[in-house]
């Protein structure tokens, strides 16, 4: 086996933003690669959530934050010319995020994947291939660059019974031939995760790299930097790792590893353009979860109403929900001891928490008016339903211009349908025609138009919602009088 590998770049570095990496200025971590021998230093802090989600304070900065963080380590790139600095982000993939990470992967020089999370998927037995097939998934995208610690998911064990470690155990193996494949087929380097190593965590994992060795899949090691120091024992913490992992014949990318270049040698930019053009925003996965949820609790035929009135009552949960989540900041954080960094850290999230309100009453009340619509054209059945209002909910919040228009002619082919359905059951073969066609194609009425069709909708919406507002407010005082 080889002695003395030397590594000299590093693509996987914490920022102080993510609220768990110390607080050091992002210019020492640069100071110590230069100090070391680096010939490149690449920052990935943590990806920031969508902002109709709860900022996760405590492992990623806020999505205000994002032009901040870019801006910061450009400044540093033009400063340090001895020394390649690059901007990335680390990422977790799913279907929710997609659209967020395409327009974050526009901002950057590169992308890593860190599947920390498989997104709704229970932690059992068949974890490990419900995981590698989110990684291949991930792959497939063309989004990501690196895969740091592929094999983090091995720590789920930890967490299980004798019962669903065995079954746990017996798709291990498969799980970890098919990233590794993914990764020999696309050229994606597997990073050998070196603070897994320091803290003598189930990964890396000698098993895992005895499978890429014997694939021939690229692999690289990072250092997951969370402080300077981390820095500057890379090198020898590079060589302990290597003696335990114990695996020759290992596939390392070169030295003068840069992942820009490197991913012109592969197909992953073709991929991506694919992958971008079918990117639903999560505005559109979120309505989904929200209407199903509604539906699975009504048992009425006539289930419309029903759900129209769980939405605008769920507004005043949605305002608990964020006093909860301002309860938990105040309960986490010690403002009498905070310093400077702290305060203006807190000030971002409680901000946060009132953007993200704002943004989920946003939806709650479109949902809310597209489903009056949807009352207005007779669907009565639950899954048309739940289809009709999500597409149209992504009709009106995507920026995918490819998405738009083929949900363009879906939702005219729905309407003209119903239309058609309703009046062919009124007896009287009138042909009722809405006064304002909603969607003609994108082609020939620019975005504009369409989008006084979607005001005509929402002031229908607002009347109708109003008068049911008005209503429950005159029954809520008939019962309190
Ligand atoms: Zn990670
Ligand atoms: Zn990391």
């Amino acid at each position: 086996m080889e002695k003395n590998i030397k590594q000299p770049f590093n693509f996987h570095t914490h920022t102080n933003r993510c609220g768990h990496a110390g607080e050091y200025d992002n210019e020492e971590y640069v100071l110590e690669a230069r100090k070391n021998g680096f010939t490149s230093l690449g920052f990935s802090c943590h990806v920031p959530r969508d902002l109709i989600e709860y900022q996760d304070y405590k492992s990623r900065m806020n999505i205000s934050e994002v032009g901040d963080y870019i801006v910061d380590i450009r400044k540093l790139k033009e400063k340090y010319t001895d020394i390649d600095i690059k901007v990335g982000f680390e990422a977790e993939y799913s279907k929710y995020n997609s659209e967020l990470l395409c327009s974050l992967k526009d901002e950057v020089d590169y992308l890593v994947l860190g599947q920390h999370e498989v997104r709704n998927a229970a932690i059992d037995g068949s974890y490990p291939l419900k995981y590698a097939d989110s990684v291949c998934e991930a792959m497939d995208s063309g989004l990501f660059d690196i895969v740091v610690h592929p094999d983090i998911f091995l720590m789920a064990r930890n967490k299980m019974s004798d019962e669903e470690k065995a079954i746990f155990d017996k798709n291990k193996t498969e799980a970890i031939r098919k990233i590794c494949y993914k990764s020999k087929e696309l050229n994606i380097p597997l990073e050998i995760n070196i603070r897994g190593f320091i803290r003598d965590k189930a990964y890396p994992s000698s098993e895992f790299f005895k499978m890429c060795s014997l694939i021939g899949s690229p692999v690289m090691f990072g250092c997951d930097a969370h402080s300077p120091s981390d820095i500057q024992r890379y090198q020898s913490d590079i060589n302990n790792c290597y003696e335990k992992i114990g695996v020759d014949n290992l596939n390392f990318v070169l030295n003068s590893y840069d992942p820009v270049n490197y991913r012109k040698n592969t197909n992953l930019d073709k991929l991506y353009s694919e992958f971008r053009r079918k990117a639903y925003s999560i505005k559109y996965y979120m309505a989904r979860d929200i209407i199903n949820s509604i539906l699975q609790g009504i048992e009425e035929e006539r289930f419309v109403d029903k759900v129209i009135t769980t939405l605008y009552d769920r507004e005043k949960l949605l305002e608990e929900e964020a006093l909860k989540e301002k309860d938990k900041v105040k309960r986490d954080f010690d403002i009498n001891i905070a310093n400077y960094f702290t305060i203006k850290r807190i000030k971002t999230i409680l901000d946060g928490i009132g953007a993200t309100l704002a943004e989920k009453k946003r939806l709650n009340k479109e949902l809310a008016e597209i489903a009056v619509s949807a009352k207005e054209y007779g669907i009565a059945s639950r899954e048309e339903f739940a289809d009709f209002v999500c597409k149209f909910v992504e009709y009106k919040n995507t920026k995918n211009s490819y998405i738009k228009a083929s949900l363009d002619n879906d939702i005219s082919a729905l309407i003209t349908m119903y239309e058609e359905a309703k009046n062919s059951g009124n007896g009287k073969g009138e042909s009722r025609k809405l006064a304002n066609p909603l969607f003609k194609s994108i082609e020939d009425k620019n975005d504009e138009d369409v989008f006084n069709g979607f005001t005509n909708i929402a002031i229908i919406g607002l009347i109708v919602s109003f008068i049911i507002g008005f209503g429950i407010g005159i029954a809520y005082m008939l019962i309190h009088i």
